[in-house]
């Protein structure tokens, strides 16, 4: 089948979105095994996701830039760079990852505030 360039940047957008904000949402001081979950989550995204080529790229950027999962500062931090490298390579903008936190904002309305249990 032919290539969709629209396609395939509508789904790279809502990618984005969605691994954004779940990043925004990690735990603050995540337990080991919040921290693996996260890392395998990545990986395991890294095969699955359905543009062969992009996923392949991404799994380049893995091996060189591992993800960081000690915080929710550091996973958010990460995947901020790392979507820039991307950005870089597509010739699209570089986003100031100092201007990231409430930009992504899950609409959930259910998290504690800091300092509570
Ligand atoms: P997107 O890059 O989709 O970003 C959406 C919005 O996120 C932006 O408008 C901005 O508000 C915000 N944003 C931008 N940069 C950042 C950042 N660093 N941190 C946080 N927020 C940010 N397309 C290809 O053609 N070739 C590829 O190899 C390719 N690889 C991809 C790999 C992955 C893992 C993913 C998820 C997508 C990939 N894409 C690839 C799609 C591409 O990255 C874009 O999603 C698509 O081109 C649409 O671009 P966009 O300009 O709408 O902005």
């Amino acid at each position: 089948k032919l290539e969709n360039a629209t396609l395939k940047a509508e789904l790279g957008r809502a990618t984005w979105k969605f691994m954004h904000t779940m990043v925004a949402r990690f735990p603050e001081k995540p337990s080991p095994e919040e921290r693996k979950t996260l890392e395998t989550f990545i990986y395991l995204f890294s095969r699955l996701y359905p543009c062969g080529d992009c996923a392949r790229h991404f799994r380049g950027l893995l091996a060189k830039y591992p993800p960081q999962t000690s915080s929710r500062n550091a996973a958010a931090g990460w995947l901020c760079f790392v979507h820039n490298q991307v950005n870089e390579r597509l010739k699209k903008p570089i986003f100031d990852c100092n201007n990231i936190g409430d930009f992504y904002d899950c609409g959930c309305g259910d998290e504690k505030k800091e300092g509570e249990a």
